[in-house]
């Protein structure tokens, strides 16, 4: 057992978080706006260099608008309604043989993800977005280390101790946490020290990614895409032909093909990819100039591990935290509990406003409607009890937040007396359809164990 007596320079921190990708930026910055102490060390100098991945989901977007960033985000994306489907051929110059609507560019999809989030699908790639959530992060109280790495971590008897390494002084020292998260991505240290296992296969597919500076725009402006599919003949590979990414129209792209590694590693010289990108576009215009900005061999895997929380969170605050940081857009209709909470447009005091914003991100709600009273009183004495923030929304027509629109209503469940619990991460926690005999031990039983406490 790990023991906590300091040594010079030893850190003490509440959580610390390994990897400052997507990840582990997210993580930094919601627990610092939570008031939680973090240190965060990356192995890597730097954050992505590359666009990596870059298609952003609805609820992604949401949750850069809690951290206050998707204004900024948004002056470095492009929105995927501009890159409206995806299309596939044999090449840029040859056979087109279909195409589709794609992340809700289409027509007949507007609708439906409208519906579901007040954010739009877009186009980040990674390089900006994390240059975006990394300048957010230095703006809280965050310690975030580039360059260190993980070198072995250990439960202790009252937390984590991990012993992290300056890579370029190579000087050691340690990290005294309560808990740590393993953002360190696929081939996780912390997943692996703290023997977490994984399902899933490694090595599913052997990929070169290059980045590449290239005018398409005489090929590609007029059938707007965000994703091109190559397909030829005698080409077994999933993305064998080439994927074709637009990162920015029509000049930046992404490149992507499988390779198999058992003929030996390609070559990945400047030469040999220009050469590639123009024989599998199909375009072998003299004049058309190509710049390699960046090239990367990755390996594609399928894994999952049963438990993503590496060191058990016991605080509402943090569980409540990881949930939201892991989450992805579902677009269904869902709204029993464990769905996420149903988006709406709703008036208050003559203005416009979101659910969203009603049901504020980082502290429970219960939402009532006309016939809530007994639900108020209820909520008042477990405040007290609990000492947890529960605000009370009144949300139905006419109420406190007028729902103009039925767009809440209409779509719920529960009647006037019914009550619905929302955890601090957005999804309903338990709800009462109708009026209850005993409102005040219905909400204490619920909460008692969603906060995982014993009632006496
Ligand atoms: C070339 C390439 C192209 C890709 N293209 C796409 C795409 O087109 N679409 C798509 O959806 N996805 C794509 N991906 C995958 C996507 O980039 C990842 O899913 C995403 O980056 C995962 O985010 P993450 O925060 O979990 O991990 P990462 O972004 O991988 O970050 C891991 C972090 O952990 C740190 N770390 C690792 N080990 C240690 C250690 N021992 N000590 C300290 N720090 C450590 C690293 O320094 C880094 O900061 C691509 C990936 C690559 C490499």
């Amino acid at each position: 057992m790990a023991s906590r007596n300091k040594i010079e320079n030893d850190i003490d921190t509440d959580v610390v978080i390994v990897g400052a990708g997507v990840i582990g930026l997210e993580m930094t910055i919601l627990l610092n706006d939570l008031g939680v102490k973090t240190f965060t060390i990356a192995r890597h100098r730097g954050t992505a260099p590359a666009p990596r991945a870059h298609i952003t989901n609805m609820r992604t977007m949401e949750i850069f608008r809690d951290m206050n960033i998707e204004k900024v985000i948004s002056e470095v994306l492009v929105p995927l309604k501009d890159l409206g489907s995806a299309w596939i051929g044999t090449s840029l110059t040859g056979l087109e043989l279909g195409r589709y609507s794609s992340y809700g560019a289409g027509d007949e999809q507007f609708t439906h993800y409208a519906l579901s989030s007040p954010c739009k699908m877009e186009s980040t790639p990674q390089n900006h977005m994390e240059g975006v959530m990394l300048k957010r992060a230095r703006e809280t109280a965050a310690d975030i280390r580039f360059f260190t790495e993980l070198v072995s971590i250990e439960q202790s008897p009252d937390g984590v101790l991990a012993r992290v390494r300056d890579r370029g002084s190579q000087v050691e020292y340690r990290v005294h946490a309560c808990y740590a998260v393993g953002a360190d991505a696929g081939r996780s240290t912390v997943a692996e020290q703290l023997g977490f296992g994984f399902t899933g296969k490694p090595g599913l597919m052997s990929m070169i990614s290059s980045w590449l500076e290239m005018d398409l725009e005489k090929y590609t402006s007029s059938q707007p895409a965000c994703l091109w599919w190559r397909m030829q003949a005698g080409n077994e590979y999933w993305v064998g032909s080439g994927l074709l990414l637009c990162i920015r129209p029509w000049n930046e792209w992404t490149l992507q093909w499988q390779y198999d590694p058992t003929q030996g590693e390609p070559d990945t010289s400047d030469e040999a990819i220009i050469e590639y990108a123009r024989n599998t576009l199909g375009v072998h215009d003299p004049d058309l100039k190509f710049r390699v900005k960046r090239v990367t061999k990755w390996q594609e895997y399928s894994w999952s591990s049963d438990t993503q929380i590496l060191v058990q969170l016991s605080t509402t605050q943090l569980l409540s935290l990881l949930v939201y940081a892991t989450q992805y857009c579902s677009m269904s209709r869902r709204k029993h509990p464990g769905a996420f909470l149903l988006h709406a447009w709703l008036e208050y005091k003559k203005c416009r406003i979101l659910i969203l914003d009603v049901l504020q991100y980082g502290k429970f709600g219960l939402i009532v409607g006309i016939g809530g009273q007994s639900w108020v009183s209820a909520a008042a004495k477990l405040r007290r009890e609990l000492e947890v923030e529960l605000p009370v929304h009144s949300i139905v027509k006419r109420c406190v937040y007028d729902d103009v629109l039925n767009e809440w209503t209409g779509r719920q469940e529960i009647n006037d007396y019914g009550a619905q619990l929302v955890r601090p991460d957005r999804y309903i926690a338990w709800r009462c359809s109708d009026r209850h005999s005993d409102p005040y031990q219905a909400l204490r039983s619920a909460l008692y164990s969603i906060l995982d406490r014993d009632i006496l």
